[in-house]
């Protein structure tokens, strides 16, 4: 592990395997036990023992360093949630983490920084909520933002497979002018590959990727996008990160992701880190207008609006056909 930055990048891979561990041994027990937040979207234990677990390491590693991640323990802190909170602490102490649940709070409250300028990180305990309640696709999200720059990008798929033969759980790495990489999610120092997005030219050829929410992108637009290209294969639709994944490592060309209300921002944490791994395995990746992500912005890609991806062949036609 070369590069400037080896100990952000093997502290990430640390937490985001712990994370993941936790994630996929609480995975269907938690179903049950979804809560609701604010915005109606759900949020699960493994959510909150994710960002806790990730947010304790980060903090070791680097006291000084301010996160900014998705959730905060305002809702375990209910009193009528302490048998959840009991339940996420067996889980932890299964892992090796004894922990009482006040240092259960104050580690998930260790991501509630504001993103600001300079360096920070920021997490995605679980992207793809949904699709971990499901049983389909979620990743595990962590970017270092430096200068309005992610520079770092570690994301954690355990559902994930890059090909018909491989066992799922894939560890994504990248970082600022190095390779994207993929290493087996839970084996450190196991055998790892080069992410390198397909050189497919021909849009006929191509294939794309969207959410599987239907409110999160707007599909209809989305095939329209594909007719002007030509593209005639079906897309691929899958929760959280793992599109960015599939793109960097060529399952995919493109990945559209298309607002369907004009005021929707897109949060950082759901984009930092799998931009920087397209980009890294060579790539490209704007909004829906062509804009770079400008993540200089606070929580929100408040500059922007939708994202696309792709291999980069066919990037500007894919802009036009949207405009
Ligand atoms: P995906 O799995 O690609 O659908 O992305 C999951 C992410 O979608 C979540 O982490 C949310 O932050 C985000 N999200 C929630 N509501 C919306 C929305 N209305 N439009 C776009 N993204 C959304
Ligand atoms: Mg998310």
């Amino acid at each position: 592990m070369s590069g400037t930055r080896a100990r952000e990048i093997a502290a990430a891979c640390d937490a985001v395997r712990e994370a993941a561990a936790l994630c996929r041994r609480i995975g269907a027990a938690v179903r049950d036990g979804a809560l609701e937040k604010r915005d109606r979207s759900p949020v699960t234990l493994a959510d909150f023992g994710s960002q806790a677990l990730i947010c304790r390491r980060l903090a070791e590693a680097f006291p000084d360093d301010a996160i900014v991640a998705e959730e905060d323990s305002a809702a375990l802190r209910e009193p009528d949630r302490a048998p959840l909170v009991e339940r996420l602490l067996a889980e932890l102490a299964a892992l090796g983490f004894r922990w009482t649940a006040d240092e259960l709070f104050d580690a998930i409250d260790r991501g509630g920084a504001e993103a600001a300028g300079g360096r920070f990180w920021t997490l995605d305990p679980i992207d793809g909520t949904k699709g971990f309640l499901r049983g389909d696709q979620y990743a595990i999200a962590l970017a270092l933002i430096e200068d309005g720059r992610p520079v770092v990008a570690v994301l954690g798929c355990p559902e994930l497979a890059l090909g018909p033969d491989a066992r799922p759980g894939v560890l994504a790495v990248a970082e600022a002018g190095g390779a994207a990489r993929a290493l087996p999610l839970d084996e450190s120092g196991g055998p790892e590959r080069r992410l390198q997005v397909s050189d497919v030219e021909d849009p006929h050829r191509a294939r794309f990727c969207e959410p599987f929410e239907a409110a999160h992108s707007a599909h209809d637009r989305a095939a329209a996008v594909a007719r002007a290209l030509g593209i005639r294969r079906e897309p691929l639709r899958m929760d959280s990160q793992a599109k960015y994944v599939a793109v960097a490592a060529g399952l995919a060309e493109i990945y559209l992701r298309i607002p369907r209300s004009a005021d929707y921002r897109e949060k950082i944490w759901d984009h930092a880190a799998g931009a920087l791994l397209v980009e890294r395995a060579g790539g490209r990746v704007t909004d829906i207008a062509g804009r770079p992500l400008e993540f200089t912005c606070g929580r929100t890609l408040a500059a922007n609006a939708g994202i696309v991806a792709s291999n980069g062949r066919f990037h500007d036609r894919i802009v036009a056909a949207l405009s």
